[in-house]
């Protein structure tokens, strides 16, 4: 199967926020000074920054793995842990982001746009920044976030500085090897480039792209080939490099003939989709020919019979073998020279900017809903509990009261009341399920109402108070009213 390399698949991590830490200050004759656990660190972030200097997502395909790193845990004495250090990727300008589920994230454009592709746990705090009015000693601490993992796909719309044209079997897959890391598949028939390849070729310190463009073949335009795909491929292409077979054993082919088929192919395209892509200046981009296997003698005699002619047109020729080794150092830098120059032309790139990730806004803080997959409990959705319950020590009890109490007070006790929980009943949020313990939370006792009593004693009808605090909830969107909450 053909792989396309302008499409790349990233499994991202970002770092764990550091735990924070219990400790109690200590000194010689005073055994029991305040806490002083300080809080953990950040987990690192994973960021994607438009690079000026990367042209493909091809590192990302053969290394599709980035980890961030991950917060130190806090200390004794006020000491926070270290920030987990940020892994910053460079990526192409024109590079789009995409989740799993193909909803675009970022289209990055301009050197230095950066995104935060998978955002850092934060450290838990220690037991000093835990310190209230009602809890002067907190001998517990939070634990640090987990980081993110997640799959984004990297979509790059132009693949090549050089887009390679010529008939199946003149020798591009080859060339493109021997240019580049990449090894594309080298066959003896028409149609086995589909999807073009992609390699990246080194000129000195500089690097370019090379792309095998699929398609172009005599009748293309007429519904044969790829057609707008195709052009897409070459759109921001600064060469089109044409690839001669000169030593084709067809007796109807030979090298000024087609180039000759090949450019008008490309005229029939441009002239038939350029007024609705706008791709019309392609006629102009510069070309170069490159006269191929030229370690086969006649292949030398040919060459060297038709490339007056193509030197006449203005355009630069090369002579080379690609089995061969011939020639390909100068193709090399006199493809960069033509690709810088095209670079050095195009529009300087729009100032850095930072990509926020779109967030929901407003809304109500959490929601509770049945657990669909067991009758009568209940699941509580919501950045914060879920959030919460990641940094909840569960082993310690004073850090499972502090999470009770967070909990109460954004009210998501009340709604578990107002939605038919009674003690005892099972409640999800995030990974964990507990058996619900209500405390009296500020505020209204529901139980009070009549509400509690009514739906252990008598089922799903409610009365008074209680009705009139369950359809809030249903206003506030706190509680689904499709799911009734009890059987
Ligand atoms: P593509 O269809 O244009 O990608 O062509 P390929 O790179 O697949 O090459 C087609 C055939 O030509 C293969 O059998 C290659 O080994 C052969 N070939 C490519 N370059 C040369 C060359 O420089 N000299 C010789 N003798 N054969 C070559
Ligand atoms: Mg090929």
């Amino acid at each position: 199967m053909s792989r396309f390399v302008d499409r790349v698949v990233l499994h991202l991590a970002s770092g764990d926020g550091g735990r924070g830490c219990t400790s109690v200050h200590r000194e010689k004759f005073k055994p029991l000074g305040g806490p002083d656990g300080g809080n953990g660190g950040d987990g690192g972030s994973v960021v994607l920054e438009v690079d000026p200097q990367v042209h493909t997502l091809l590192d990302f395909h053969f290394r599709p793995h980035a980890k961030a790193g991950r917060g130190g845990q806090g200390e004794g004495s006020n000491r926070s842990g270290a920030r987990g250090e940020d892994l910053v990727l460079g990526v192409p300008d024109g590079t789009v982001v995409f989740d799993e589920d193909g909803t675009m994230l970022a289209d990055l454009t301009g050197a230095g746009t950066r995104f935060v592709a998978a955002k850092g746990g934060k450290g838990g705090l220690g037991n000093a920044a835990l310190v209230s009015r009602a809890r002067k000693a907190p001998g517990f601490a939070l634990l640090g976030e987990p980081g993110e993992e997640k799959d984004l796909v990297l979509e790059l719309k132009s693949v090549a500085d050089v887009g390679l044209v010529g008939y199946p079997s003149a020798g591009k897959s080859s060339l493109i090897s021997v240019l580049s890391a990449a090894k594309p598949k080298i066959a003896d028939y028409p149609f086995t480039t589909l999807v073009p390849n992609l390699g990246v070729v080194t000129a000195g310190n500089d690097t370019f792209t090379i792309a095998d463009v699929p398609g172009l073949i005599p009748g293309a335009s007429e519904g044969r080939g790829l057609g707008l795909d195709f052009l897409r491929h070459i759109e921001r292409c600064a060469v089109l490099a044409h690839v001669v077979d000169c030593a084709s054993l067809e007796s109807d082919r030979d090298p000024i003939s087609d180039v000759e088929a090949l450019e008008n192919e490309l005229a029939s395209y441009t002239s038939a989709i350029a007024e609705d892509t706008g791709l019309g200046d392609l006629a102009a981009r510069p070309r170069v020919v490159v006269l191929n296997k030229i370690d086969i003698p006649e292949g030398r005699e040919m060459a060297e019979m038709v490339r007056e002619h193509f030197a006449e047109r203005g355009w630069p020729v090369y002579e080379i073998s690609a089995i061969a080794h011939l020639g390909l150092d100068e193709l090399r830098f006199g493809l960069y020279k033509m690709v810088r120059e095209f670079r050095q032309s195009q529009p300087a790139p729009e100032p850095a900017r930072t990509v926020i990730r779109p967030k929901a806004q407003g809304g109500p803080e959490f929601r509770i809903t049945k657990d669909p997959d067991h009758a009568g409990a209940f699941v509580v959705l919501g950045e914060k509990p879920e959030r919460w319950i990641n940094q909840t020590d569960f082993e310690n009890d004073e850090a499972v009261g502090f999470l009770g109490d967070r909990l109460a007070r954004l009210g998501v006790e009340d709604a578990l009341l107002a939605a038919g929980a009674v003690e005892g009943t099972d409640v999800t949020i995030g990974e964990v399920t507990f058996e619900w313990e209500p405390s009296t939370p500020a505020g209204v006792d529901l139980r009070r109402t009549g509400r509690g009593t009514d739906v252990r004693l008598e089922g799903s009808e409610r009365v008074g108070a209680a009705e009139r605090k369950y359809q809030k909830y249903v206003r506030r969107g706190l509680i689904d009213p499709d799911e009734e909450p009890t059987e």
